[in-house]
């Protein structure tokens, strides 16, 4: 049923590269497929997807990704060096969402960049849940590393879903009322992805804020508050093949996996929800369980 549903969606996804073919631009749909950000952000998902399916991942290989997701599109893609110039930024995982607005507003064509990388994003989170911002994104790594410095845990908190979901879905709203009746984005003031620019600005003081200082507190603040790609790939998670599921025969209850886990998900998991909080497949959950009970499967 599942696959069915993700099957679906998938179609839909594919009928712009069918409605681009019919004009003769299939091949310029494809071509940012084949910009080395793109191949490394699905190696990057692939070896997350490996790790969870063969239950290989603990703590420190965890570090390591986040780690080398950060370094290689937060760090060495701002680099003034050819090699690295094929991880640029541009467009960010936001801006992905953004900037078609923009571009409606103003009476011009979306470029097909835009719709190309939305497709690749959106055909990764199908097959993995959000293999792309959990595993390739520089902003959810960088807020993973700092939500590790450790603290006592009375300063750590959950936010519950309900309150970051409405903040994040109505920003993108307002966003979106204000895009068409101004021509001004409000996500110009609060994207974190400019603070992988490395030149101060004082538009940098709410994303820091947000996503850096707040990542102390709290898991991927930006990605649950504010995040407009993130608001996408959750609604499209919910139809993903590969996700953390619940063996309900082996789960004694314990609610380890809920004192452990960072996020806001595994009450919904266990309690087999149908709608659920997003799941950055980091893997605790699974990890953690005594009982092998949680199991990143289709
Ligand atoms: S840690 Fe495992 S056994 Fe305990 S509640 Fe979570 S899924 Fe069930
Ligand atoms: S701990 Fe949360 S984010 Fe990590 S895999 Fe489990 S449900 Fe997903």
């Amino acid at each position: 049923m599942k696959i069915t549903r993700a099957g679906m969606i998938a179609f839909i996804l594919m009928a712009v590269p069918a409605v681009e073919a019919a004009e003769g631009r299939l091949s310029l749909f494809f071509a940012p497929w084949q910009l080395t950000k793109v191949w490394l952000a699905a190696a990057l998902a692939l070896v997350g997807t490996l790790l969870l399916l063969t239950r290989r991942l603990n703590a420190r290989r965890r570090f390591a990704m986040m780690a080398l997701a950060f370094i290689a599109f937060g760090v060495l893609s701002v680099l003034p060096v050819n090699a690295f110039r094929g991880l640029g930024l541009h467009p960010s995982p936001m801006c992905v969402i953004e900037k078609p607005f923009l571009f409606v507003n103003a009476g011009r064509a979306v470029p097909i960049l835009f719709l190309s990388l939305f497709a690749f994003i959106g055909l990764l989170t199908l097959l993995s849940n959000k293999s792309f911002c959990g595993w390739t994104c520089p902003i959810g790594a960088l807020q993973e590393l700092i939500y590790k410095i450790p603290l006592p845990n009375r300063l750590q908190r959950k936010i519950p879903f309900v309150v970051s979901n409405s903040i994040r879905s109505i920003f993108f709203i307002v966003f979106v009322a204000v895009v068409f009746t101004t021509g001004f984005s409000l996500y110009e003031y609060v994207n974190a992805f400019h603070i992988l620019h490395w030149q101060w600005q004082w538009q940098l003081i709410i994303p820091i804020g947000i996503a850096i200082i707040g990542g102390l507190f709290i898991y991927r603040p930006f990605c649950y508050l504010i995040c407009p790609l993130g608001l996408f790939t959750w609604l499209l998670e919910h139809v993903s093949v590969l996700r953390v599921k619940l063996d309900k025969e082996a789960c004694t209850d314990c609610k380890l996996c809920v004192k452990k886990s960072p996020c806001p998900t595994v009450p919904a998991i266990l309690a087999m929800k149908k709608s659920r909080p997003d799941c950055h497949a980091c893997g605790v959950c699974i990890e953690v369980c005594p009982e092998d009970a949680l199991k990143f499967r289709v």
